[in-house]
């Protein structure tokens, strides 16, 4: 990964050239490089949003393997030939995490790193599938994972990186991904189940980050930005907003929602209509959006969940250690009580049972009312949001056992 240093002049033109452009996938997969696993290699999120810097994903490839052949691959994966070596960690109960991942490394895990990873993951699991579900508003792909038999009985489906600053819960996905792929191809039996074999019987729907704007917006401000619209929506929240210059490194620090100022997690059709605009214009939070689904992630995310209709979902964000299952009555409610009973067994959180209809239009919220569809939303780890990465082991060794244990649970269903 590169930075190039470049005047603001340059980097208007650099972001009229992207937008021009219009085929997202040719400028943000940058391929040809093999991560570097050492964490203090890659820099940490800019906090300067005066600083200009070009966005890193303009590297050409110099190796370019269209993973198109494979059938499976998202646009423009072109894969190193350096296939790593595997060093499994082992975890808690035997749980496996490959080390050669970004992910796998305390990191401060940005876009281009879960593209480079997920590239290597192809190369590494075959058995992996991998497309998009939409573009976002700065032209980044919305990747979707599968591990696991498509075809199989049950299935479920978690997403990470919904709100912006809380990224980490991203890489947390992502290191589910990999255990489980590995896991798999090692033939590990986990409580005495072949986790190959649950597979068969229960595929999991990753995507890992629903939010990729936001998260590059977080994590390197201006320079975070490669669309001439997505330039545009930033700049008009920062005027309406009345942001000044001092303010703008620690509005974009803490910022929650999509680029075009909405949060997600208000924008899912459960009571949307009685969930108070907070806010009447477009911020870096709580507006809701003019409509449920108004943006292309949560519309994306929604059409991927009716599409799949999955046993269970999991949503992560942070922080705080607390498990929200709940919104309303209905047919769900006795799974939904043994799931978060085993999500709590597993990671220690609190469970916390209060909901309010009008606390609404949040994706949980959503697959629980509307679909009626066993859900739980996960906040990990502890402090401010963005969390400190120093957290990502913790967090992973308090929910490496989720998925192995939902998969045995719904095994015998
Ligand atoms: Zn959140």
């Amino acid at each position: 990964m590169r930075k190039k240093f470049i005047a603001r002049t340059s980097v208007l033109a650099f972001l009229m050239s992207l937008s021009l452009a219009g085929n997202a996938s040719a400028y943000v997969v940058a391929k040809g490089v093999t991560p570097t696993v050492t964490g203090p290699a890659v820099s940490a999120a800019s906090t300067d949003a005066s600083t200009v810097t070009a966005p890193v994903t303009v590297t050409a490839p110099t190796t370019s393997t269209s993973a198109a052949a494979g059938g499976t691959a998202g646009p423009g994966f072109g894969l190193g030939t350096d296939t790593g070596s595997v060093t499994d960690i082992a975890g808690a109960s035997g749980v496996l995490l490959p080390s050669n991942f970004y992910c796998s490394n305390v990191v401060t895990y940005t876009y281009m790193m879960m593209v480079q990873d997920l590239g290597l993951m192809q190369q590494q699991y075959p058995s992996m599938k991998l497309d998009t579900i939409g573009t976002t508003p700065d032209g980044r792909a919305l990747y979707h994972v599968i591990v696991g038999n498509p075809n199989a009985k049950h299935k479920i489906l978690v997403h990470g990186g919904m709100h912006a600053r809380e990224y980490i819960s991203s890489q947390l996905v992502m290191r589910e991904i990999a255990s489980l792929l590995e896991m798999q191809k090692q033939g590990t039996s986990y409580k005495g189940c072949s986790i190959a074999q649950l597979l068969e019987t229960t595929c999991i729907h990753f995507v890992p980050m629903v939010n990729p704007d936001g998260i590059s917006l977080v994590q390197s401000g201006l320079a975070g930005i490669q669309t001439q619209a997505g330039l545009q929506s930033v700049q008009s929240i920062l005027q309406m907003n009345q942001v000044s210059a001092e303010g703008q490194a620690d509005f974009f620090h803490k910022w929650k929602n999509n680029i075009r100022g909405v949060n997600l997690n208000r924008n899912f059709d459960a009571n949307w209509a009685l969930a108070p605009q907070t806010i009447a214009y477009p911020s870096n939070m709580k507006y809701k959006g003019t409509s449920a689904e108004s943006e292309p992630e949560s519309k994306a995310l929604a059409n991927l969940t009716r599409s799949v209709m999955p046993d269970r979902t999991i949503s992560y964000h942070t922080q705080g250690h607390v498990i929200y299952w709940k919104f309303g009555d209905g047919a769900y409610l006795t799974e939904g009580q043994n799931f978060v009973n085993l999500v709590h067994q597993d990671t220690g959180y609190m469970i916390d049972d209060a909901y309010y209809p009008n606390d609404a239009g949040g994706y949980k919220d959503w697959t629980v009312l509307v679909l009626g569809i066993p859900s739980v939303t996960i906040e990990v780890g502890y402090g401010t949001s963005p969390v400190p990465e120093s957290q990502i082991n913790n967090i992973w060794a308090e929910n490496q056992k989720i998925l192995p244990d939902t998969m045995i649970d719904l095994y015998f269903k």
